[in-house]
């Protein structure tokens, strides 16, 4: 027998073309569409990444800004990036005094201040609501979240990274 769709000579009884892959003789209709997306996906990938769209990829991150950065910038100011998570409203004017040319120190220092003003806020709560009990620890459990959050976000901008830290890119304010 032939291959129906690229002329292979197979032996007989075969289920698939063992040149193109084709799904052959007693072949389920759901076996065949499969065959079909298979041959299709390729194709599918190179017109979504024509388009600008990652697609299929499964590394793509919508919050990871790194690639809007210049390579450079990011070098030149990686230190000075990582003031504002390490010094807090210090650190913030500092990176903003110190390089408020750079585009990169400046997402770092908008993702700096969600968490200044987030700490600000349990502290506040924290405080006013101390006669509850269960809000002033709810509110240090949070702030200890937080705080590993910035310890990821320190360890991504030694490693160059532009991400927006998770809850913190839900927040509505300083985008
Ligand atoms: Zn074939």
């Amino acid at each position: 027998m032939t291959c129906p769709k690229c002329g292979n000579q197979l032996a007989d009884g075969s289920t698939f073309c063992t040149n193109c892959g084709t799904q052959l003789g007693a072949a389920s209709p759901f076996a065949q569409q499969q065959v079909n997306q298979q041959a299709n996906a390729p194709y599918q990938n190179q017109y979504q990444n024509q388009n600008g769209y990652a697609g299929y990829a499964p590394a793509y991150d919508p919050y990871d800004h790194t690639a809007d950065y210049d390579v450079k910038d990011i070098s030149e100011n990686k230190v000075i990036a990582m003031l504002p998570y390490l010094l807090g409203i210090v650190g913030i004017i500092i990176a903003m005094l110190g390089a408020n040319e750079s585009p990169y120190v400046k997402f770092h220092v908008r993702q700096a201040l969600k968490f200044t003003v987030i700490d600000a806020l349990l502290t506040i709560v924290g405080i006013v609501l101390i006669w509850t009990i269960i809000v002033p620890i709810a509110c240090a459990v949070m702030s200890i979240v937080f705080l590993v959050i910035k310890i990821i976000c320190f360890v991504q901008i030694c490693g160059g990274k532009a991400k927006e830290p998770v809850i913190i890119r839900s927040l509505p304010f300083f985008k």
